[in-house]
């Protein structure tokens, strides 16, 4: 059924029901717009609580001079708890975020479909139940779509607008435009399992566990690499703690059967044993670190100072590393340029960028001994770290490399030598999902970029990340890693393996 593009005021009435941590903060985002909003918790006293609660945080906020009295005055005056689902009926909008469960979602829409009438626009703030079955129990399907707030509404300014097979598109669009006069970054996304931040993010989790059941360096140190080298503002095993290893492995597990058993989101035995030993992380008190106010956080492990190197021949082009060159130069390094394939050697020892394949693989293969490989930084010149490997027992060969990275006034810590190393595998596998979710038609590739960033605060979308790598590399890293697992999990995305040898971008 053809509709109208719905038309949104600030007189508009906006209805939200379930007065938990998102509804009410879904409430204040509305009411700070200017809506009056109506607040409805099915739980006796619930949405008062929560009034209240958010009253006191809007007190702190004036404190700290963040909004002003009258600010806090107008937003907590257009809110209105009402104790009974009818008294919606007014709204033109009405945000659902009650419990994540598809029956009685369902339900509930069904009756603010009756009362709200044919012109309201109902929305679901679920995580991760489709929008396309939600809707598949209502009259009007076209529309219901997906809000996904992220957690807290207040701050966190991506909305994913998502439709379901059946929303419209003039919905999808003009709930699209009320976000952004809301103040928030909204994305258009389809109802497909994870939407876009929880889908594409989860090698960033997969690998990281992936690495450490190996064996690759402690958690301290690999979330030490992740934050220094790629960028990251918080290393995987720090996030983990801090989302709830029940919770992040739920949404892994949600993904992994909504795919029926895709083996690209397998979920980590690791996280599950963590999980059934009640290692929750921050909440529990322990998990991949323990919360004890008199323990002191490990730090993370770094080499000791060796000697500056007496020669350095640059073979070549280093491509996304080159900035170390100039580094080694006003560093006082001699420097040498030769043809070759991009790699340098340092007092003898070949040091090269990992391209996915494994240290003692790629000597064997290459014939370059001895070797010692990098991981992908960010930004070679500002990262204060650098992680290196060598193939089993290359010590000397070792000692040679960190005394290069140390003279450029890097840190240096070594990892067990695996297919990708770290920030190299990690961002490569991300692009490929990333790619994957472009190719299912998830969404476009400038909002998939724009919800990594705002949504889990990736210092790039994955997409521009791998173009500034070069998708080629990207597309080679894949492979070797695909190659030296023979696991699925790692297949190239076709999409990323065309782009890459057409010399295509995603992003423009
Ligand atoms: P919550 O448990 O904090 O709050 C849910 C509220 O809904 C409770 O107050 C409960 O009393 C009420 N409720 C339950 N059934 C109801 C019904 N039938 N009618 C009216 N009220 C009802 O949950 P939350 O964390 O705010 O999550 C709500 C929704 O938002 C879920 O779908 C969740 O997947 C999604 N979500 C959560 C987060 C997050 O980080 N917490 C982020 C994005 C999306």
């Amino acid at each position: 059924m053809a509709i109208e593009l719905p038309i949104f005021e600030v007189k508009d009435i906006v209805g939200v029901v379930g007065a938990g941590t998102m509804g009410m903060s879904i409430a204040e985002v509305a009411a700070a717009a200017g809506h009056p909003v109506l607040l409805y918790d099915a739980k006796e006293g619930a949405a008062s609580a929560a009034l209240e609660q958010a009253s006191m945080r809007m007190d702190r906020r004036v404190t700290r001079g963040r909004i002003s009295s009258d600010e806090r005055d107008a937003i907590l005056a257009r809110i209105t708890v009402m104790y009974s689902l009818r008294d919606l009926e007014p709204c033109r909008l009405v945000i659902e975020a009650v419990v994540e469960n598809l029956a009685i979602k369902q339900g509930l829409f069904q009756s603010l479909e009756r009362l709200c009438g044919d012109s309201a626009i109902l929305a679901s703030n679920t995580s991760s139940l489709s929008i396309t079955a939600i809707g598949a129990a209502l009259k009007n399907p076209e529309r219901l779509l997906g809000l996904h707030f992220f957690n807290p509404a207040t701050v966190m300014r991506l909305v994913e607008v998502v439709s379901g097979l059946r929303t419209a598109p003039e919905v999808a669009a003009s709930l699209h435009g009320l976000m952004n006069a809301w103040g928030k970054s909204p994305v258009f996304a389809r109802s497909q399992p994870g939407f876009i931040v929880n889908r594409v993010a989860r090698p960033f989790y997969a690998e990281a566990l992936n690495l450490l059941q190996e064996g690759a360096a402690g958690v301290e140190t690999m979330d030490a690499i992740y934050r220094d080298c790629g960028g990251f503002p918080m290393g995987p095993f720090e996030l983990m703690d801090l989302i709830g290893l029940d919770v992040n492995f739920a949404v892994t597990n949600s993904v992994f059967e909504s795919y029926f058993g895709d083996s690209r989101y397998r979920p980590s035995v690791l996280q599950k044993e963590m999980v059934d030993a009640g290692r929750m992380g921050r909440k529990s008190g322990e998990g991949f670190y323990v919360y004890a106010s008199e323990r002191k956080p490990p730090s993370a492990r770094q080499m000791a100072p060796k000697p500056a190197p007496l020669s350095v021949r640059v073979v070549g082009d280093l491509g996304p590393a080159s900035a170390l060159l100039d580094l080694a130069r006003e560093s006082g390094l001699d420097m040498r340029q030769a043809e070759g394939s991009g790699y340098l050697v340092v007092d003898g020892v070949y040091l090269a960028l990992s391209d996915g394949r494994s240290a003692t693989t790629r000597a064997a293969e290459e014939g370059q001994s001895p070797l010692v490989l990098f991981d992908l930084a960010l930004d070679y010149r500002k990262t204060p770290r650098i992680a290196l490997t060598t193939v089993n027992g290359q010590a000397d060969a070792l000692a040679r490399a960190a005394g290069f990275f140390q003279a450029l006034g890097k840190s240096v810590s070594e990892v067990a030598d695996l297919p990708g190393m770290l920030v190299m595998r990690s961002v490569c596998l991300l692009v490929n999902e990333a790619a994957m979710a472009v190719a299912h038609q998830l969404c476009s590739a400038v909002d998939l970029d724009t919800a990594m960033k705002l949504g889990v605060n990736y210092p790039l979308g994955p997409l521009e990340w791998g173009e500034r790598i070069d998708l080629q590399r990207v597309a080679n890293v894949v492979r070797n890693i695909h190659a030296a697992y023979g696991d699925d999990r790692y297949r190239l995305t076709p999409l990323l393996a065309g782009h890459a040898l057409a010399g295509r971008k995603f992003t423009e």
